[in-house]
Formats: C-alpha cells, structure tokens, sequence
C-alpha cells in the first residue's frame, strides 16, 4: 500500500514519521493510501520552513505581476484536471460527483480572484502630506505562511489562502486533514509544473504533532486554520502566543426561518438541499428550522416530500443526491445524537439511522432524519451534529425567531425566507452571524469576499478569500519621505 509522500523543496520527500494511518473510502471502507501521522519532532516541518525560507527571499523580488502568471497556469491546470480531482474527492471525502465539481470550481474562482493581486496589494500615497514631504503605505509579504485545513472541502479551503498567500510573494505549507489527503496530492502534482521557485509551496502531512510543529516554528509568521472549534481555539491562543498572524474558522450551527409570506416549494427545495447537501457536513448547512405562524403543517408537508425523494449512495454513481459521512465514529456519533433529542422529547418524523444502501452494505451511510419539536434549550438544538439531520421548530413571530438565532453560540450563517423586503432587512440588520442567505439555503461568500464567521465561529480579524486575504498576507509599511532639493529650497 502506497505511503504518501509530503512534497518539499520541489520534491516528494518520505515523511521522517513512521507511523500511518489509513486513508478510507467512506463509501466502501476501501484503504485507498497511508498517510503519515507527522510524529517525527517536527523534522518534516522544519525541512519545508527551511526550503521556504530560501525560496521567499528569492519570490519576493518577482514583480507581482509576473507571481500571478503562475496562478493562471494553475487556474488551467484546475480546470484540465476537474474530472480527475473530483473523482478523487468523491472517493476520499464521500461527497457526490457534482458537489465534488463544485468544490473545485469554487477553488478556481479563488485563484482568479487572486489574478488580481496586482490591483487589490496597491497601498496609499499622499504628496505633500505636510509642504515637500511625501508618504505612502506600501503592502509588504510576511515570509513564511502556512494553513491547516479540515476534511469536508479536502481542496477548496486550502484556496482561501494559497492563491492570495503566494500572489502576495510569501511562501507557503500546506497541511492538509490526514482524513483526506489525496486530492492534495494530485493538486500538488500540478504545483509541481508551475515557474515558481523550488520550496515556494510545500505539502506536509500529519495530525495533532505536525500542527503543534507548524504553530511552534519561529520562521512561519501567519496561520490559517479552518476546522471545528475547540480545535481553532487551540490553534489561535498557541499561535498568537508564540507571536503569529492567524485567522481560525470554526464550527457552526446554523438557523434559517421561514416566514408565512415565503414561496413554500421553493424554500422547501432550497432548505432540503442546505441541510443535506454534502451529507450535512458542511459548515454553511442549514440545521435547524424555524417555521413562523400558521403555516407550518403546510411547510413540514412540502419539506418532508422534497427530502423523502432524495437517493443517498455512492458518490460516482448517478442520481445520487447525498454520500456517506466520514467514518464509522462520525455515524456513530449523529446517530446518538438523534436518539438523544428523541429522549429529550422530539419526535422524529423521518429516521435515517438503519440504513444500508445495496452494494455499499460497508459504507458510512444515513438517510435524511427530520426531528420536530425539539426542545430549544437541548444539545440536538445547540450542538454541530455535521450530518444529515433536521430540527424543525416552530415560533410565533420573526422577532421571537432573532431572538433564537442570536442566542447560539456560533455565527456562521443564518437564513431567511420570506417574500418581504422590510423583514429582509431587519434580519440581515439584526442577526448576529458573519454570513446571511435571504431566500438563499447556503450562503457561502463567492471569492470576492471574506468568508465571515462570527463569534465561535472563527478567531481573528482578517478572514480566507478577497481582500481580506490580500491584508492577512501582507504587512503595511508607511513611509514618509522628505529629499535634500526640496529642503533646501523651503528652508
Ligand atoms: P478538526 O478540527 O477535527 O480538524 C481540522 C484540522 O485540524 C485537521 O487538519 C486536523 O489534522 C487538525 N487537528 C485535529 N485535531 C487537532 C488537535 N487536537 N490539535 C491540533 N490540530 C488538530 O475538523 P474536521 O473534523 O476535519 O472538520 C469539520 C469541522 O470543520 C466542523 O466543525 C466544521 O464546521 C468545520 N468547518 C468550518 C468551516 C468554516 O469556514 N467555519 C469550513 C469547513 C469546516
């Protein structure tokens, strides 16, 4: 069985660990490769600080401008191999065929954003800030960057931040989940026939030590971490501890209302394809459900008929609306969690916990589970549950229904359906989350803009993606400038 080698210095390197783990195809329980674990004292990350070391102070120096022509290159080389890398995703991450695709085209739309990096890292300048005196604030790269990413999107969340980091002439280290490394792997096959200098961008595998590695490193100098949220609080004290940037996007639970004057069929659709989509493991999946006033028989109908038709299997295999979850613990888990709610007094009126799906009798597998009723003080109400399950409330009145969105502990989306342009604003207005959908089920930033995440959700100031990335890796500089010819003169 093939162990997966890291890719430093421009070459695919043995990890220094010798302990693995096995890759698996969530689908078919398959071992697809075997990963290093990274417990190797932080050889593997010191070998590719160092090689970025070396390759940063050489990037740096390329005009910008010429640093973007290796980001077209990739965004072809993306697109010339979308089938092959969604394949693989499908394979290690479970989703469907199409959710892969779209994971990579949302990854592509990153690196042409990031095309733009000659425009978005201009600074400032005022002439005469004071008579013959000049001052500008120029962006300047960090150095040494590196990003830690969870297994839901195995490619697409390493592009909030590669394509900025390296536009911006810093070097880069990639780690991505030792759940899903694979399409990492082929993407770096590509990296590997991009004009950049050996060590610019490195792929070091690992868990727990490799992160603890990267966070402890003096010459990295800026972290992005994406993943659940004890985790993230981790990474944000120890790294800002030891003195580093970092941005760290956590977990979420997230609400979406329905309003009585919302077009039922469509919400229904739009709220089904939020909730289940990518098995519920999505950090912008819609989770719990708030139906306003008198039409909630009507709303519980159309969901439940819209969810009953969705077909769960195999990934590669058409017609299949939703995959298994990650692993065995992670079924084990949700399902523990829906018989917790029933216990606290939900009732359940779609049950997707014994299922088995002809021919995948080994994979990960759950159907749609809607509860209704849940109590809104219970852990199935507070929780990340991160698999295909519905909680269904209902309230009297939009501002009972804020109320409950504001009172969770995470902020990273809440929605709303409604045909009203007035309750349309006073949600987006009122709501406390870093991202809102209105009559929109997963409302995920395009490229241009920050992936937002309030409150558990994500520790820092600058977020992945768009201008924030830019200012995440780069560092002002102001400079006043007064010369001798006109000093001279003036005094
Ligand atoms: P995770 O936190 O278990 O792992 C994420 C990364 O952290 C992995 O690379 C892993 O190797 C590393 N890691 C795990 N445990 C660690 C520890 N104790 N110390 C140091 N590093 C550790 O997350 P996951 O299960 O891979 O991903 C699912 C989570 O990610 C969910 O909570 C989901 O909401 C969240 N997520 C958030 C966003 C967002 O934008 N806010 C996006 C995607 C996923």
């Amino acid at each position: 069985m093939e162990i997966l080698k890291n890719y430093i210095d421009g070459v695919w390197t043995p990890s220094a660990s010798q302990e693995t783990i096995d890759v698996v195809n969530p689908a078919t329980q398959e071992v697809l490769a075997k990963v290093p674990t990274g417990r190797d004292s932080g050889k593997d990350v010191e070998m590719a600080v160092s090689a970025a070391s070396i390759a940063y102070k050489e990037w740096r120096k390329v005009p910008v401008i010429r640093r973007t022509q290796a980001l077209y290159r990739l965004k072809t080389l993306m697109e010339e191999n979308t089938d092959a890398l969604a394949e693989i995703i499908t394979n290690e991450c479970g989703k469907t065929y199409g959710e892969s695709v779209g994971e990579i085209q949302r990854a592509i739309e990153n690196i042409e954003v990031a095309c733009g990096t000659p425009m978005l890292m201009a600074g400032d300048v005022i002439e005469d800030i004071t008579t013959g005196v000049d001052e500008m604030m120029i962006r300047q790269p960090l150095g040494v960057a590196a990003c830690i990413t969870p297994f839901n999107f195995p490619s697409m969340i390493v592009f909030w931040f590669l394509p900025y980091a390296i536009a911006t002439g810093n070097a880069f280290i990639v780690k991505p989940s030792e759940k899903v490394p694979l399409s990492m792997m082929k993407i770096f096959e590509l990296i590997d026939q991009l004009d950049i200098p050996k060590g610019l961008v490195s792929l070091v595998h690992g868990g727990k030590e490799t992160v603890d590695a990267i966070l402890e490193h003096p010459d990295i100098k800026a972290v992005s971490f994406v993943g659940s949220t004890p985790v993230a609080k981790y990474i944000y004290s120890k790294g800002t501890a030891n003195g580093k940037r970092v941005q760290a996007q956590g977990g979420a639970k997230n609400p979406v209302v329905i309003l009585p004057d919302a077009d039922i069929e469509m919400s229904s659709k739009i709220i089904a394809d939020s909730v289940y989509g990518c098995a519920g493991q999505r950090c912008l999946a819609a989770s719990t459900i708030i139906v306003v006033d008198d039409q909630k028989r009507q709303i519980k109908e159309a969901i439940y008929e819209t969810v009953k038709s969705r077909s769960t299997g195999y990934g590669m295999d058409k017609d299949v609306n939703m995959g298994p979850v990650i692993t065995p613990e992670s079924k084990k888990r949700v399902v523990s969690l829906i018989q917790k709610g029933i216990d606290e007094g939900a009732k359940i009126l779609l049950d997707g916990r014994n299922t088995s799906i002809s021919g995948y009798e080994k994979g990960n597998f759950l159907t749609p589970t809607i509860l209704e009723n849940v109590a809104l003080d219970k852990e199935i109400i507070r929780t990340e549950i991160f698999g295909p399950v519905m909680s269904l409330v209902s309230m009297k009145n939009i501002d009972e229904a804020l109320k409950f969105v504001n009172s969770g502990n995470y902020g990273n989306m809440a929605c709303l359906f409604t045909g009203s342009g007035s309750n349309a604003r006073k949600f987006r207005n009122e709501a406390d989350a870093g991202n809102i959908g209105i009559n929109i089920g997963v409302a995920a930033p395009m490229a241009q803009f920050p992936f937002s995440g309030w409150k558990d959700s994500f520790f820092g100031d600058l977020h992945g993606q768009g201008k924030h990335a830019i200012e995440f890796f780069t560092q002002t500089k102001v400079v006043i400038e007064r010369w001798p010819n006109i000093w001279s003169r003036k005094f």
